[in-house]
């Protein structure tokens, strides 16, 4: 018979009150189920947005796993919990296994039916000990989906943001009077609001991004996502395969954990190089830098010569806040990288970002392993950036 447990691995009993029904069932019959005690089971390949306004009618929602190798069912999980704010049960059916289940609660499952010939205890162990690791880059001991949850703005905290966009307009403006201009986007929730406004103000500033090889799903996702939101193309640097490929073989995959040098000469091939091809030919290169980054960032100016490219750099957000930033986004609907819903403040690379813990600095998740070493990437580097001058405010970083 089948086991039924929590995320805490308690066997649970089956709920013969609770009638589950497919998506397809759901769009055929709803007005015939409305009203009964309902479960939704999502297929993999089928996509929670178009039944978002519906989730109120269920009493449960079920992602399937059909094998070992698919893992789309996280994704739903993921979109159900940050997107849409599901907070009732969420089964994780099918191929429930032991060397995943700890992911699958990472990312929102609290239900698992597991099949019949399945461990029950060795699976349970693995659920509430996480010694198990699926994706084990991402796994590291820190937080659950529901720990790190930003408290929305309220009424009280909420900024006029009237002023900071109009800030943050006119230093675009400024940037572009120096010549061609791009937004250098990590696709950050900095970056995104960026976006936004030179979307919505048609202002002439080219936006790239870097794609390491290494980035999270999430990210690829959000650059897709962005660039349907916006009708906008967003260009997207590759390293050199060559470099990478030799890199890899002397160091190995993750050699960049080995040494802080070995991992900023990862960061070279994979960021850097690519960022210098980016902005060749531009006048001044646009960044998502903010005080409120502290470490440091925290006195970053407005624009400010950069010595690493030569050009200016500027970051017209230098002075927006958390909770300012948080406001704009929410305001204008802006999409932002669901991995931040699940405490990555700061999101770069898979291997070398963790979730923070409250209280924790806005970056501590990058390259947590060099303890007391100064974690930047090298693409915002303060010595490497001296003022332009006092009518300009200077400043940047990322
Ligand atoms: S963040 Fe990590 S994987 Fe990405 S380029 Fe730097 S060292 Fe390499």
């Amino acid at each position: 018979m089948q086991k039924h447990i929590n995320h805490q691995g308690q066997v649970l009993a089956v709920d013969p009150a609770l009638t589950w029904v497919t998506l397809a069932q759901w769009r055929e019959q709803a007005a015939v189920l409305s009203g009964q005690r309902l479960g939704l089971e999502f297929q993999p390949e089928e996509n929670p947005d178009i039944v978002a306004a519906d989730l109120n009618q269920f009493d449960a929602l079920a992602a399937r796993f059909p094998k070992f190798t698919d893992g789309r069912g996280l994704t739903i999980a993921q979109r159900l919990r940050v997107r849409y704010g599901w907070t009732g049960p969420l089964w994780a059916v099918g191929d429930v296994l032991q060397d995943q289940i700890f992911a699958m609660s990472r990312v929102g499952f609290d239900h698992f039916a597991l099949r019949e010939d399945q461990n029950l205890e060795a699976t349970v162990a693995a659920l509430t000990d996480g010694r198990v690791r699926y994706q084990a880059s991402w796994d590291e001991t820190l937080p659950l989906w529901r720990r790190v949850e930003r408290p929305a703005p309220t009424p009280e905290t909420t900024p006029d943001l009237v002023d900071f966009e109009a800030s943050a307009i006119a230093w675009l403006r400024k940037a572009i009077a120096h010549g061609p201009a791009a937004l250098a986007s990590s696709m950050g929730k900095e970056d995104q609001a960026m976006t936004a406004l030179i979307a919505r103000e048609k202002l002439p500033i080219s936006i790239f991004t870097l794609d390491t090889g290494r980035l999270p799903p999430q990210t690829l996702d959000l650059i897709a996502q962005t660039e349907e939101r916006y009708r906008l193309r967003i260009r997207v640097l590759f390293p050199e395969a060559a470099a990478v490929e030799q890199w890899v073989a002397i160091n190995g995959i993750n050699g960049f954990r080995e040494s802080v040098s070995q991992r900023k000469h990862c960061c070279e091939i994979r960021k850097l190089e690519p960022l210098r091809r980016a902005l060749q030919g531009q006048s001044v290169w646009i960044a998502g830098l903010r005080r409120a980054h502290g470490e440091m960032r925290g006195d970053i100016e407005p624009i400010a010569h950069d010595a690493f490219t030569g050009i200016p750099k500027c970051a017209p957000l230098h002075d927006w806040s958390d909770t300012t930033l948080d406001a704009f986004l929410a305001k204008y609907d802006v999409p932002v990288n669901a991995l931040h819903g699940q405490g990555y403040p700061s999101v770069g690379c898979a291997p070398c970002t963790r979730p923070i813990a409250p209280g924790e600095a806005v970056r501590a998740g990058r390259w947590w392993w060099e303890q007391g070493a100064a974690r930047e990437c090298g693409l915002h580097s303060t010595g490497a950036q001296e003022s332009t001058g006092a009518q300009e405010s200077t400043g940047a970083h990322e």
